[in-house]
């Protein structure tokens, strides 16, 4: 049977190039970053070249990019760290949105069982915050403000740089979890506005367990991680050379093809909705459809239980998913869409769809072919009305 991979919000497949340029670096490598020797030294080079490269990604200087395991830890590092250096200022407030990435959502409510208060800002029906609700919540107690780029779920794009310049104006710094935007649509950190910025490789083709993090020249955070200097004293710990050099690699090639690719999945996906629309009864897509980015769509299936229709379409040979990937396997409804305002039945029959390099117009075409006899099957097994 073909298996069609439609789930690249959770993780993208290594590039080729990816996995030729670490197949080289394991075979190489023998040096240190730290060490003063030849060996070290070409390891270091290897290291600084790949942080050109993220740093290009996001277009930041490369001295402002530090390494970390991934997203789940930058955005630690981005939150605990600031929150903690700016205890002294008396600053203890953080404010995030209800549809931030559990590597948010979780950080700051430990914060809230530690002392900080925390505001988690509601966003409407279309996903996005509406600045207004930022601009009620900021007092001059608040540290920092932590809102995402993209949805991991909806796909949705927040206008960072409007509400960077609220947090800004309170004297807050911003962080964005740019996990899902890094890749797929411009980032800039001068442009966004933002004080930290989070990405993850595996995100963009590149490999699991890396990470980085843009830390604004000049801003001090409390290091999560302690021990020698490495990352000018941010990150401590050798280098994961090998995942770095990966990570350069992929950004390099988001670079070049993000413009292409956004062009193409966005055609795809489109068709994909528009289609589904048309030819399903009782669906609606999720959020907002512009701005968002342009490989992802969610869609709701009224009177199918989501985790039915997903292992129903991977019998059929499709792998999606039913919102973020650390709460697939379980029946937990989407926090995203509950934040959203959505009511129970349309929290729990939504499925998400997400494109990448691997999909082409034939996958969409097989997609379109299977549904709705999956859809119809898992309806005729449910007495529940229509809903939607
Ligand atoms: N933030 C967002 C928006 C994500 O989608 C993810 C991954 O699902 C993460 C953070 C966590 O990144 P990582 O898997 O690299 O820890």
């Amino acid at each position: 049977m073909q298996r069609i991979y439609l789930d690249h919000n959770a993780t993208t497949p290594l590039s080729s190039a990816v996995i030729e340029q670490m197949t080289i670096a394991l075979g190489r490598d023998r040096g240190n970053p730290s060490s003063v020797h030849h060996f070290g030294q070409q390891a270091k080079a290897a290291v600084d070249q790949a942080r050109s490269a993220v740093a290009a990604l996001i277009s930041a200087e490369p001295t402002e990019v530090v390494f970390t395991s991934g997203g789940t830890e930058s955005d630690n590092l981005a939150i605990r760290g600031a929150a903690e250096a700016l205890v002294p200022a008396g600053r203890r407030h953080l404010i995030a949105s209800g549809i931030e990435h559990e590597a948010v959502l979780n950080t700051v409510k430990a914060l809230a069982k530690r002392g900080w208060d925390v505001t988690l800002l509601p966003v409407d029906e279309t996903g996005i915050l509406e600045p207004e609700r930022l601009r009620e919540a900021l007092t001059d107690r608040t540290a920092l403000v932590s809102l995402m780029h993209a949805n991991n779920e909806i796909g949705t794009v927040q206008p960072i740089a409007q509400l960077a310049r609220l947090a800004h104006d309170r004297g807050a710094l911003f962080h964005t979890d740019a996990v899902q935007s890094a890749g797929k649509i411009p980032v800039d950190v001068g442009a966004l506005g933002v004080d930290l910025l989070s990405i993850s490789a595996h995100k963009f083709y590149g490999p699991k367990g890396i990470g980085a993090i843009w830390i604004r020249r000049g801003l001090r955070l409390v290091p999560l991680v302690t021990g020698g200097k490495h990352e000018r004293g941010r990150r401590a710990g050798t280098e994961n050379v090998t995942g770095i050099i990966g990570m350069g690699v992929a950004a390099r090639e988001a670079i070049a093809n993000m413009t292409s690719e956004a062009t193409r999945l966005s055609a795809l996906r489109d068709r994909l909705e528009d289609a589904v629309l048309a030819t399903i009864p009782g669906t609606v897509i999720n959020g907002t459809r512009q701005p968002r980015v342009p490989n992802t769509t969610n869609i709701s299936f009224d009177r199918v239980e989501a985790e039915s229709l997903l292992i129903a379409l991977d019998l059929e040979g499709f792998a999606v998913s039913t919102g973020s990937a650390c709460s697939s396997g379980t029946l937990e409804p989407s926090h995203v869409l509950k934040a959203m305002g959505f009511p129970a039945h349309r929290t729990q029959n939504s499925i998400r769809f997400s494109l990448g390099k691997v999909n082409t117009a034939e996958h969409i075409d097989a997609l379109l072919a299977a549904l709705p006899a999956v859809v119809d099957k898992l309806r005729s097994l449910t007495r529940t009305h229509a809903r939607i």
